[in-house]
């Protein structure tokens, strides 16, 4: 294991409770929000741009850092939370790949993954500590479930990441810990923070979902431009329902009309993806069923071959049965891509995700 640091580098935030304080962390807010927050602590409103800039650009950590603000100031503002996480963990991967495990305030674990390639730079983000979807492919529904991310834990994964790499952030994929959908208010504030206040265009994003009834109608009439990708992984409803609990509640029928409503009321495509498990899911009928599915469907097909996790004893299917899958769906005039994980080696992989100490 590459283990790069297991730093102190970033001190561990001092809990809110701790402090005897109420007011919820700075990081997330506007401008506009931030130029109020000075005002009502008696300081001139250009200092709100400053902090803006401090807070997205510079990476400041804590009213300490901002160097531009007056010492007394500083000093008497000690325990205002800017809301920034801890670098708990650090491992990089033989593809370049950086897992990253955070502390947050209250001492929970959560996992982000950063993702270099030729031109861009991803960020793998996690939505909730845990995930309680317990889908029987995922190592992170196996660990339970313990809460719903604050906005500034998400915007924070980010910065975090683009200040390790030193580049800026391309592309982000609501792909970590969680059901982004079951933390709506929250995912939505932090892709609206990242667009206005980190400057990453939301058709940079990507939102997976497993699917939450009536939840992929409320995304819609939020009118972002993100990229939306639901979690099919089944052809049919009693295959779907073995490999996903809650796929009991939300028939795969009642799931895909809601993915057209989507569709309409968005004018964007919609992103299915679909683990590959061998013998499983995985047949030339698989393909042919999901394709009678997807028909007229404005949408595309992503195929993950299955990444291996302890707890499950499902296998990746062959390279042959992969291509042969392909070609079923390309014969029907269905858009495919192969989706090969990165980060494989140090468990940094979709559905490798958990909250546990490495
Ligand atoms: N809860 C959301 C987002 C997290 S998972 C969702 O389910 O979409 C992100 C993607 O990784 C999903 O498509 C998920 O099904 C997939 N995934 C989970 N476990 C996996 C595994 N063992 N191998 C490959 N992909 C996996």
């Amino acid at each position: 294991m590459a283990v790069i640091s297991q730093s102190n580098q970033f001190p561990t935030p001092v809990l809110a409770e701790e402090r005897g304080l109420s007011e919820p962390p700075l990081l997330g807010k506007s401008l506009e929000e931030l130029t109020e927050w000075v005002q009502a602590q008696g300081q001139p409103g250009y200092r709100g741009k400053q902090l803006y800039q401090w807070l997205y650009q510079q990476g400041a950590r804590s009213l300490q850092d901002i160097t531009v603000f007056p010492k007394a100031w500083r000093q008497a503002m000690e325990a205002v939370d800017l809301g920034r996480s801890a670098l708990h963990h650090r491992v990089v991967a033989s593809d370049g790949t950086v897992k990253y495990l955070l502390k947050l305030a209250d001492g929970q674990i959560i996992e982000t993954v950063g993702i270099p390639s030729a031109k861009r730079l991803t960020v793998c983000v996690s939505s909730q500590v845990g995930c309680p979807m317990a889908c029987d492919f995922c190592a992170t529904g196996k660990g339970g479930f313990m809460r719903n991310l604050a906005t500034h834990e998400i915007v924070d994964q980010v910065l975090t990441v683009q200040e390790d790499f030193g580049q800026r952030v391309s592309h982000i994929v609501f792909m970590g810990m969680g059901e982004p959908l079951l933390n709506v208010t929250n995912v939505v504030a932090a892709i609206r923070c990242l667009n206005r206040d980190v400057g990453i265009g939301q058709r940079a994003m990507t939102l997976s979902t497993v699917g939450v009834p009536g939840r992929i109608r409320a995304l819609a009439a939020e009118q972002l431009q993100v990229t939306l990708a639901v979690s099919l992984h089944a052809s049919n409803q009693p295959q779907r329902l073995q490999l996903i609990p809650s796929a009991g509640a939300y028939p795969l029928a009642v799931l895909l009309d809601e993915c057209r409503e989507y569709v309409q009321i968005t004018g964007r495509r919609v992103t299915f993806e679909y683990i590959l498990l061998a013998g499983l899911n995985d047949q030339p009928a698989n393909a042919a069923e999901l394709a009678q599915h997807l028909r007229g469907f404005q949408s595309h097909v992503n195929l993950i071959p299955y990444n291996p996790i302890s707890e499950a004893d499902y296998q990746r299917p062959s390279e042959a049965s992969i291509r042969n899958f392909v070609n079923e769906l390309e014969s029907r005039r269905i858009a495919v891509t192969v989706r090969y994980s990165r980060g494989l080696d140090e468990n940094a992989a979709c559905g490798q995700l958990r909250a546990s100490q490495p």
